[in-house]
């Protein structure tokens, strides 16, 4: 396909709508009044109950000056964060807009170290905040249906984490190909990619155990390219499917997976030069951010700001991450 002339995206000044400065400098209303104005857009800023969704409230602050309100309707209490990802926040509401532009601004993800760094918070409030906007972003991703009449979609596979340091001496080195010697971590993500279109990203056991997700994310009645894989043989009933084996080229009549294979790129690289381990439990999180950042890569990012902060605000409290080192305390005490 043909670029579009000229400067890229990223180098114009049309991709940069918002700094880290503009942010930091934001005093504790003004930032109360940017996340208002993301989460009750609808209204203008104007606090609706989360609660029964009544728009009559009255102000009343604590007496430290934090945000709540009282609901006319059910005589609730609220804050500017309550039943959004952000409830019972216990840093300023600057810290977390500045967390959200520095995520935002990274174009392959951003560690938790890095992101302490930053702001200057732990590594644990880092690591659950970080992994929070990774389930904002996935929000949007999941929600992805592709394919039907007049689409080309591209679908592949690659393995991550599970690395198994083979042993300093030959002769004590396991052959790492059989099953009994891997470390049982290793998954399959697999990603399906519309041409022109968004993506959506998954994990599995193995790439075998894709076809039931495809077929019920992906609409049938368009074109669809695959490598020569046999876990996607079973496809061929259900989709128009043409093959490319990679043996023999990168793109033979017609066939190529090649928007598919520059998507992996960018999550290997975020694997190597990021995260370093990306395996196990929230390898369909780092796979979804990837979808999210791909999907949205010519977004400018005062746009990325404020789309990610309007999923946090749509987002309930995390069920995974809300009191996680907490839980992860008590887990490890025993009770
Ligand atoms: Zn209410």
């Amino acid at each position: 396909m043909p670029r579009p002339s000229g400067q890229h995206f990223l180098l114009s000044a049309k991709a940069r709508t918002l700094s880290l400065a503009q942010v930091f400098g934001l005093t504790d209303a003004a930032a109360e009044e940017v996340f208002r104005g993301i989460r009750w857009a609808d209204t203008e800023g104007n606090p609706v109950c989360p609660h029964c969704g009544c728009p009559i409230c009255y102000e009343c602050r604590r007496p430290s000056g934090a945000s709540r309100w009282r609901c006319k309707a059910c005589r609730k209490d609220f804050s500017v964060t309550s039943g959004t990802l952000f409830a019972s926040h216990k840093l300023p509401l600057r810290i977390y807009l500045a967390a959200i532009v520095i995520f935002v601004n990274e174009v392959k993800g951003k560690s938790a170290l890095a992101l302490g760094r930053d702001l200057g918070v732990q590594y644990k409030t880092a690591f659950v905040l970080a992994h929070k906007l990774r389930e904002a972003m996935a929000i949007e991703a999941r929600e992805n249906r592709l394919g039907g009449e007049g689409t080309v979609t591209e679908i592949d596979g690659a393995y991550f984490g599970g690395h198994v340091r083979p042993e300093n001496l030959k002769k004590d080195r396991k052959d790492l190909r059989r099953t009994e010697n891997r470390s049982g971590k290793r998954r399959c993500v697999v990603v399906v990619r519309e041409r022109q279109g968004r993506s959506l990203a998954r994990s599995f056991a193995t790439e075998d155990a894709a076809t039931g997700f495809i077929r019920a994310h992906v609409a049938r009645g368009g074109v669809m390219h695959a490598d020569e894989a046999s876990s996607w043989n079973r496809l061929h009933a259900h989709y128009d499917l043409r093959r490319v084996n990679h043996i023999h080229g990168y793109s033979i009549d017609g066939a190529c997976t090649n928007q598919a294979e520059s998507w992996f790129s960018r999550l290997r690289r975020a694997e190597i030069g990021i995260h370093h381990h990306i395996s196990g439990d929230y390898l369909d999180r780092y796979a979804q951010e990837a979808a999210f950042r791909e999907d949205n890569r010519r977004q400018p990012n005062g746009e990325l700001f404020r789309l990610v902060t309007s999923l946090v605000c749509a987002t309930k409290p995390s069920i995974d991450f809300c009191g996680y080192w907490q839980r992860a305390q008590l887990a490890g005490k025993g009770a």
